[in-house]
């Protein structure tokens, strides 16, 4: 158990707050995220807060980064063309606002503009 607080996501998680979700498994939930950038842009996101961003996660459970991938993808075949683009913000210089490791799955027409950098 995590001594810090708990994140957005783990509200989400524990249903303390509201979300649209599409997926869920013993150590994954994914939902809509709540300010779309693509026609389907959903987050991936382990049940448990200790990894702080994918650097974390890779490092110490490879098999539930894997994991997260195939959400991904089984996500972006159910919801849209099968083709996704995957992306970890790592640090706030990046865009990363919520630090509690989560895949953006964005699908349906990219905007090569706003999505290949920074917000
Ligand atoms: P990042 O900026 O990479 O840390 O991504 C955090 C993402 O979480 C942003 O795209 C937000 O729009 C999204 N987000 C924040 N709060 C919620 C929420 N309550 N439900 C769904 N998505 C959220």
């Amino acid at each position: 158990m995590s001594i810090e607080e708990p994140s957005i996501f783990s509200k989400i998680i524990a249903r303390e707050i509201p979300a649209d979700i599409v997926s869920e498994t013993d150590d994954l939930i994914a939902f809509r995220d709540i300010a779309p950038q693509a026609p389907l842009h959903l987050l991936v996101v382990p049940k448990t807060q200790q990894y702080r961003n994918v650097v974390e996660l890779a490092a110490s459970d490879p098999g539930l980064m894997a994991r997260m991938v195939a959400m991904a993808e089984s996500l972006a075949a159910e919801h849209s063309s099968g083709d996704f683009r995957l992306v970890f913000n790592t640090g706030e210089e990046a865009g990363q606002t919520v630090f509690h490791v989560h895949a953006h799955v964005l699908a349906g027409g990219v905007d090569e503009g706003t999505l290949a950098k920074p917000r």
